[in-house]
């Protein structure tokens, strides 16, 4: 089967690979249908890497799939079933699981102060960007059959936007303002128009994805770099936003300006080289609360009721589907900011 490999230094690598196999008793071998291209993807392949990543391993988190084969102890899923998967699960008996973050399982993780990482499937190990993929049984969810592939390998990245929102609990009536237009900022901004949002303003450089933002309900979708967005914050939204997500990275000074007075800003752009600076007095003075919000912890079993109820309009969020031959015109599509989600499907190979 062929899968796209992550050889370093910015090098994805379509080669020939031997099909894996079962190899514990808990694990479960699935067909891949739909496999997402990740900003995370972009920010492993970006030299030097933003993101860690394990040089050898097929990347791929995103991802729905068919179960073909069960280990011998799996009594929740069999073959046949349709699946969504929680790529970071954790292993469910260590402290950092036990109390509430599987985010920090796995050898690979070293202390607060010396950055590790969980063991993330596609990103530290071998993921979806390919036919099929072993992964261990509790880190599927069943999906209901109706639910379109390409729409299922939005789970992951939805996930962690429901786990971040959660923490935000945007009120109807409330005002809020969206930093970035990727998968992320449009995946927030399907959410807090369906959470009553009065108002959402994104901000975006490419036109592409200020057209997307607008078909997903955004009341604004401004050029940071053409328009004054402070001074049309000001005007829209007086006082300030009530809510700012800053999803692109390096952005939160910005997201701390554009806050109203004890409003709400949340770090979810993940760039391991950003370091900003600060507005200390201004953070103090409007009495801001800052959210961090690292992949989607407890929020994958909200998944399977939110695809198959359609309450949240996902088909704007993929612009894209993509054979996996294709996979380095999907990434330069997203570097280009000339696609929201690109979908790649490994069995139009
Ligand atoms: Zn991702
Ligand atoms: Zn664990």
């Amino acid at each position: 089967m062929i899968a796209a490999v992550f050889e370093g230094d910015g090098k994805l690598v379509l080669k020939d690979r031997a099909k894996p196999r079962i190899a514990k008793a808990t694990d479960v071998l699935l067909k891949v249908q739909g496999v997402g291209i990740c900003g995370t993807d972009l920010h492993i392949l970006q030299v030097p890497p933003a993101h860690p990543a394990t040089v050898g391993a097929t990347l791929g988190h995103e991802f729905s799939g068919e179960v073909v084969e069960a280990g011998t102890a799996v009594t929740e899923v069999r073959p046949g079933d349709r699946v969504i998967v929680d790529p970071h699960p954790g292993c469910g008996v260590c402290e950092e699981c036990r109390s509430g973050h599987p985010d920090r399982c796995g050898p690979l993780y070293a202390s607060a102060s010396a950055p590790g990482h969980c063991a993330t499937i596609g990103i530290f190990s071998d993921g979806a960007m390919t036919s099929y993929v072993v992964v261990p049984a509790h880190a599927l969810y069943r999906i209901d059959p109706s639910v379109p592939p390409h729409l299922a390998a939005l789970a992951e990245p939805l996930a962690c936007v429901v786990s971040a929102a959660d923490k935000l609990k945007v009120q109807p009536g409330e005002n809020v303002v969206v930093l970035g237009g990727g998968p992320i900022g449009l995946l927030f901004t399907l959410l807090f128009k369906a959470s009553g949002a009065a108002k959402v303003i994104v901000s975006e450089v490419s036109a592409y994805r200020r057209k997307a933002a607008l078909a997903c309900g955004a009341t604004r979708a401004v050029d940071p770099q053409q328009e004054d967005l402070a001074a049309l914050v000001g005007r829209e939204m007086p006082g300030g936003a009530n809510v700012v997500v800053e999803a692109v990275g390096p952005l939160l000074p910005l997201a701390i300006e554009l806050a109203h007075s004890s409003g709400r800003v949340l770090q979810f752009g993940h760039d391991e080289l950003a370091r900003p600076a600060i507005p200390v007095a201004e953070l103090l003075r409007k009495e801001i609360t800052i959210f961090g919000s690292f992949i989607g912890k407890f929020s994958f079993h909200k998944l399977p009721r939110i695809l198959a109820s359609g309450v949240l309009p996902l088909e704007h969020i993929v612009s894209h589907q993509l054979p996996l031959s294709r996979v380095h015109e999907g990434i330069e599509l997203l570097r280009r900011g000339q696609a929201i989600k690109v979908v790649l499907h490994p069995e139009a190979f």
